[in-house]
C-alpha cells in the first residue's frame, strides 16, 4: 500500500517534506471489515486545516497518522454482509493512500444514476453540493428576486450555490479570480455577473451588479472580500459562514472583519456551519441536487491531477486559484 503520512505541520503554504509517502502491507480483514482502493481522492481546503493545530471543528491529524480525506474507492475485497468486490463506494473519512481497511458500516454504495459521471458523487451531489444546498437554502433562505453574492464563486461550493440560487428566481453575482473563471460563471453556469476581484475594484463593481444590494452573501473567502460585501448588505440579510480561505495559510493571527457592526447596523443573520450538521438531511439534499443535475440545470466541472504522488502538491492548486470546480486526485482506475 501508499499513504501520505503527515511529518510535520506546514508552516505556510504545504511544502515539499510535510507529508511523507510510505509504503506498507495492507493488514487482513476483520468480520465486518472492507479493503477499499481509492478511485478519486477528493482535496479540500479543509485538508489544510486539518495539517494545523489550530482550534478547528474536529480533532486535527496527528503528526505520524495517515493524512485524512474523503472520495470514491471501490470495494476490493469484503467480509460485510451489505458489500461485494466491485461495489463503488463513498470513502467517508478516509486517508490518503491507495487501498484502506474501514468498517463496512461506514461506507455508503453509490446509487447509479444513468449518465452522471462518478466525479458528481464530489460535486454537485457530494459534499460539496450538499455545502451549497444545505447552507444556502437552510442559513440563506432564499427568495425570488433576492440578490445573493457569494465568494469563491468558481469553486465546487460556490458553483452549485450560484446554481441553486438560480433555480430560487435569485439574481446571482459571484466574485472569482479570473476572466476565465467569471465568463464561465456567466457563459455556462449562468450568473447574473461575476467580478474578477484580483483586477476590479470590487466595491464598485458590486455597487454595479447589485443595484438592490445585497439579501444573501454565502462566504466562502473572508478577508477584505468579505468586508466590502459587509458594506452592502441589505437590513435582516443572511450570511452563510461556509469558509475563510484566505486565512487557511495564514502564518500570523488574522485581523477583521473591520465592518463587523454592519452585522447589527442591518439586523444581520449569520451562522457558521460544518456540512455534517445536515448529515441526517443528505437524502433530501441529494434528491434535490441529483433532480436538478439530471434535468439539466446544475453544470460543473472537475479539476482532475493524476496519480497519488501529486496530492500534497496539487493542494496549492485551490489556494492559488488554479482549480475550476471541484479539485480531486485520480488515483486508479475504476
Ligand atoms: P474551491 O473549489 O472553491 O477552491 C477554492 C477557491 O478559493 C480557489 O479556486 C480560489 O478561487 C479561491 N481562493 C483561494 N484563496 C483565495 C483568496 N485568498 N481570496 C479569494 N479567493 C481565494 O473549494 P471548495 O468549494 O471546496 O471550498 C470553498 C470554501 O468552502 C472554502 O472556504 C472551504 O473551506 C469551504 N467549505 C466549507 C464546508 C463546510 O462544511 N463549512 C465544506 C466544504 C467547503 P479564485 O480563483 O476565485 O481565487
Amino acid at each position: 500500500n501508499k499513504t501520505w503520512i503527515l511529518k510535520k505541520r506546514p508552516v505556510g503554504d504545504v511544502g515539499e517534506g510535510d507529508l511523507d509517502l510510505v509504503e506498507s502491507p495492507v493488514r487482513d480483514l476483520n468480520d465486518g471489515e472492507v479493503c477499499l482502493r481509492t478511485i478519486y481522492l477528493s482535496l479540500d481546503p479543509t485538508n489544510r486545516i486539518w495539517m494545523s493545530d489550530r482550534e478547528q471543528y474536529m480533532p486535527p491529524v496527528q503528526i505520524g497518522d495517515p493524512m485524512r480525506g474523503g472520495g470514491i474507492s471501490v470495494v476490493e475485497e469484503s467480509r460485510f454482509d451489505g458489500l461485494k468486490a466491485g461495489d463503488i463506494v463513498n470513502t467517508g473519512l478516509g486517508q490518503w493512500s491507495l487501498y484502506q481497511v474501514k468498517p463496512g458500516a461506514e461506507v455508503n454504495k453509490l446509487p447509479e444514476l444513468p449518465g452522471v459521471p462518478l466525479t458528481a458523487f464530489m460535486g454537485p451531489i457530494g459534499m460539496t453540493g450538499m455545502t451549497a444546498y444545505f447552507g444556502l437554502m437552510d442559513i440563506g433562505k432564499p427568495k425570488p428576486g433576492e440578490t445573493v453574492v457569494v465568494s469563491a464563486a468558481a469553486g465546487a461550493v460556490g458553483s452549485m450555490v450560484g446554481q441553486i440560487a438560480k433555480i430560487q428566481g435569485c439574481r446571482v453575482v459571484g466574485i472569482a479570480g479570473s476572466d476565465d473563471k467569471c465568463k464561465w460563471l456567466t457563459e455556462t453556469a449562468g450568473f447574473d455577473a461575476a467580478i474578477n476581484y484580483k483586477k476590479e475594484d470590487v466595491g464598485a463593481a458590486l455597487d454595479r451588479h447589485c443595484p438592490n444590494g445585497i439579501d444573501i452573501n454565502f462566504e466562502n473567502v473572508g478577508g477584505e472580500i468579505m468586508d466590502t460585501i459587509l458594506m452592502r448588505l441589505n437590513d435582516f440579510a443572511r450570511m452563510p459562514l461556509c469558509g475563510l480561505i484566505s486565512s487557511y495559510n495564514a502564518t500570523e493571527p488574522v485581523p477583521g472583519p473591520y465592518n463587523f457592526s454592519m452585522l447589527l447596523m442591518r439586523h444581520v443573520t449569520l451562522k457558521g456551519f460544518i456540512v455534517t450538521d445536515y448529515s441526517e438531511r443528505f437524502p433530501e439534499g441529494m434528491q434535490a441536487m441529483a433532480g436538478w443535475l439530471m434535468e439539466g440545470k446544475l453544470k460543473f466541472e472537475t479539476d482532475v491531477v493524476e496519480g497519488l504522488e501529486n496530492a500534497p502538491s496539487s493542494l496549492d492548486r485551490l489556494f492559488t486559484g488554479k482549480n475550476l470546480g471541484k479539485l480531486v486526485v485520480q488515483v486508479s482506475e475504476p
